[in-house]
């Protein structure tokens, strides 16, 4: 490994990083915990087929970073951590695999919560909850919230009712045109919360077969080949595929005046964010808006029940929260998510402060 660990952990203050092996199962994972301030950590277990072990450790500090300013500024009282498993999640995943995942979680004794991410789903989670009591976003059938991408779509869709308020004055979207990169699953309800409320849909398509499944559920939305969807003249470009995709070559190609989509990481770099900034395009923060599915994991973990009406009232927030933003970075004349990171940083702080006094409980 060519990365020095404590110089990688300082630059994001990460607490505490557990690297997992098992000569007998094959299982090779890291679990980073970056910051338990506010209080225990949740984050997604993320089976990828990384080219290098230096590859799988900065994603895996960079995630839990991610997921402190996630929970931060959703108002959640949790952390941020999260796995790494270095396999293909096609071939390598396993009954076997899952619940050594899970015996290893179990040794930080709550201090982490873990959940689905890419390579991973509910049932997963079921399998891992073989082998400790530290997991969120069960199937419903045993308790947990399930599918957490309805609350998501629902996130970002007010998200970009409230960036049309702050542009146009109203925060109609009928007859607004909104182009989502991904009929993914959230890509997928969001279309279904968009043709209601009479927007024009763009959807970009990577296969014949895609295409064909959007136009028989949506008749009237535009269907584009996936490398097309930058060019579209839309209102909102919304990325719900993958993270990277607002970077200097895409800059120069929108035809959109807001962005908002589920994609994590959708900012290659600051820069691109400064570069969208000065153009005038609005960029609504991608964790702050995609927070619903964790919504959903937190509330029910933290109620130990599920309710639909909560989660869907407490992700109606990312409303105001995400207005509140673009006014700061219009006043101040900074990018929106260097807002967001000083909301979510200065929670944390505050929340620091009462940890001053010891009470016996
Ligand atoms: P998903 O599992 O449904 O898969 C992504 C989809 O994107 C696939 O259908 C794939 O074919 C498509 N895709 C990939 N590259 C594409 C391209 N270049 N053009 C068009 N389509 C492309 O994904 P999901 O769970 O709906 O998540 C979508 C994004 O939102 C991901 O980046 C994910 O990390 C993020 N996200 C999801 C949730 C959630 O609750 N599901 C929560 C937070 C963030």
């Amino acid at each position: 490994m060519s990365i020095d660990i404590f110089e990688e952990m300082g630059k994001n203050g990460t607490e505490q990083i557990v690297f997992n092996y098992n000569k007998e199962t094959g299982l090779k994972s890291i679990i980073a915990i970056n910051d338990t301030t506010l209080g225990p950590a949740i984050g997604g277990c993320r089976i990828l087929d990384y080219k290098s072990t230096d590859e799988a450790l900065k994603d895996v500090l960079r995630l839990a970073e991610g997921m402190t300013y996630k929970c931060a500024v959703a108002g959640e009282n949790h952390g941020g951590a999260k796995t790494v498993v270095i396999g293909d999640a096609k071939k390598d995943k396993n009954e076997i695999l899952l619940r050594d995942i899970g015996k290893f979680i179990q040794t930080l004794n709550g201090r982490y919560y873990v959940g689905p991410d890419v390579g991973t789903n509910s049932d997963d989670m079921v399998e891992i909850s073989n082998e400790t009591d530290y997991v969120v976003s069960l199937t419903e059938e045993h308790g947990g919230y399930g599918d957490p991408s309805r609350p998501t779509a629902y996130g970002i869709y007010m998200a970009m009712k409230a960036a049309a308020k702050f542009k146009y004055e109203n925060n109609s979207l009928k007859d607004k045109t909104v182009a989502i990169q991904g009929f993914s699953k959230v890509g997928s309800i969001l279309t279904e919360y968009l043709v209601e409320e009479g927007a024009k849909v763009i959807v970009s398509s990577r296969s014949e077969e895609s295409t064909k499944e959007i136009l028989s559920k949506y008749p009237n939305v535009k269907v584009v080949d996936a490398d097309k969807i930058y060019d579209q003249e839309c209102h909102i470009f919304a990325p719900c595929a993958l993270g990277g995709v607002i970077n200097e070559e895409t800059i120069e190609k929108f035809k959109c005046e807001i962005i908002a989509g589920s994609a994590n990481n959708q900012l290659a770099d600051s820069k691109s964010g400064d570069l969208l900034h000065d153009k005038g395009i609005i960029y609504a923060p991608d964790f702050l808006i995609n927070s619903g599915g964790l919504i959903s994991a937190a509330d029910t973990l933290d109620a130990g029940n599920v309710n639909v009406d909560r989660v869907m009232s407490k992700t109606e927030k990312i409303y105001d929260l995400t207005y509140k933003i673009l006014e700061i970075s219009k006043k101040e004349d900074i990018q929106t998510t260097e807002v967001a990171n000083k909301i979510a940083e200065e929670r944390i702080a505050n929340i620091n402060k009462l940890k001053r006094k010891y009470i016996r409980r």
